[in-house]
């Protein structure tokens, strides 16, 4: 019976990540893991988070079910980290999360509502986007995906032109998948005027926002910041839907631990929506898992263990920031052909530096430095042992 299936092509980054662990050169660097790195490469079990852990084992007593919707603890506090004050409007039921296998989850339950339960079929994306959002989308129900225009090439900057005009020629109804903060893969997001300018264009060809907010905290370390994109929408009077995922922010990638949080103007169809997202979820997987929502759950509900946390933040972003300013200074000083101000313009784990697919194989055959084929790079993977190598690496890629 399997005999016709057709393979499909291997994901990209799985498929780097394999080939970098089966590469014995000693001074390898691998850029291509879209997850945090100390300064000595290795993986970061936050502290915090390790703490609230073993408070949730301690208070564990059974591993019953958890509602359809998920833990209510988790989805309240993970909500208003991303709007603010919104318990009244969490109480009147206009505001309500659902607990999601972390943020691909979200946006996989988000989606399928959208295009069953609002008939949309359109979706857009920003051209480059993280890759999922296309399959995703696609998997849940629509069937025309769209583009909009985001990085400009030649001025390594966005392409507010661009970006703007393909918003106005949208046809209503379309959904338009927006990073909230710290856009992967190009690390530019765009400034407040942009913002509200989006909003402005987005308001008036009836477009529906959908937020993807998988790095609040990662942009400027400050989780307040991070939200104002999301915040001015809701400010704005849309309504919108919104995936979370506290994968990068706490280190719980493996733990699957997400929120889609719905944003309704009124309280008139509320149940009716929560019972239609119910079914999805039921025929999708049933139930959430339990302990990665109920450790952030735990940090976002105790003041202490909160403050702990954003202190974290702050030292992952200095490193992220530290990093870029590394790397375009190296890059300066050894005169790299090329501008280098967007390392440091961009914000967030992830740089688009410009690099052509040609540059990138040269770095990983000479120099075994391993970057996506798009030139992205993490740049948690640059540590203060490797910087030189790699702006050395990418100073004889650019003569090449
Ligand atoms: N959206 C974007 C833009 C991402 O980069 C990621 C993680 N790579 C996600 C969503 C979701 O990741 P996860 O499902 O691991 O939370």
């Amino acid at each position: 019976i399997f005999r016709d299936v057709e393979e499909a092509s291997p994901i990209e980054v799985f498929h780097l990540m394999k080939i970098f662990s089966e590469d014995d050169y000693p001074t390898k660097v691998n850029l291509t893991v879209g997850a945090y790195r100390t300064d000595e490469g290795k993986p970061y079990y936050i502290p915090v988070v390790k703490k609230a852990e073993k408070l949730v084992l301690e208070s564990t007593t059974n591993h019953e079910y958890l509602p359809i919707f998920g833990l209510e603890s988790f989805t309240k506090a993970a909500s208003q980290l991303l709007l603010g004050d919104i318990v009244q409007r969490q109480e009147e039921g206009s505001i309500f999360g659902v607990q999601s296998l972390s943020g691909s989850g979200a946006l996989r339950v988000g989606a399928e509502f959208l295009a069953k339960h609002l008939k949309c079929t359109t979706f857009y994306y920003s051209l480059p986007t993280w890759e999922n959002h296309h399959l995703i989308f696609m998997n849940s129900g629509f069937n025309d995906a769209k583009t909009y225009r985001y990085w400009n090439e030649e001025k390594r900057s966005l392409d507010c032109d661009g970006f703007f005009e393909d918003l106005s020629n949208a046809p209503e109804n379309s959904v338009i998948i927006l990073h909230g903060c710290a856009h992967n893969p190009t690390g530019l997001d765009p400034t407040k005027d942009q913002w509200k300018q989006i909003a402005e264009i987005m308001k008036e060809r009836k477009l529906i926002p959908f937020f993807d907010n998988a790095y609040q905290g990662f942009a400027s370390g400050d989780v307040e910041k991070d939200a104002w994109s999301v915040r001015y929408f809701l400010s704005q009077g849309f309504e919108f839907l919104c995936s979370q995922s506290f994968a990068k922010n706490y280190g719980l990638y493996n733990e699957r631990a997400g929120n889609l949080t719905f944003v309704l103007n009124s309280t008139d169809n509320v149940k009716a929506v929560k019972s239609q997202v119910t079914m999805i979820v039921r025929g999708m997987y049933s139930n959430p898992p339990n302990h990665g929502a109920r450790t952030v759950s735990t940090i976002l509900n105790n003041p202490e263990l909160k403050e702990e946390w954003l202190d974290t933040l702050k030292i992952m972003t200095g490193r992220i920031k530290d990093m870029r300013k590394a790397l375009r200074e190296n890059l300066e000083q050894l005169g790299t052909i090329g501008k280098w101000n967007h390392i440091t313009d961009q914000t967030g784990m992830f740089s688009y530096t410009g690099l052509s697919a040609n540059h990138v194989e040269y770095l990983r055959k000479k120099y075994h430095i391993y970057m996506l084929r798009s030139g992205r790079i993490n740049i948690c993977g640059l540590t203060n042992n490797n910087i030189n190598y790699v702006a050395e690496a990418i100073t004889d890629a650019l003569v090449t």
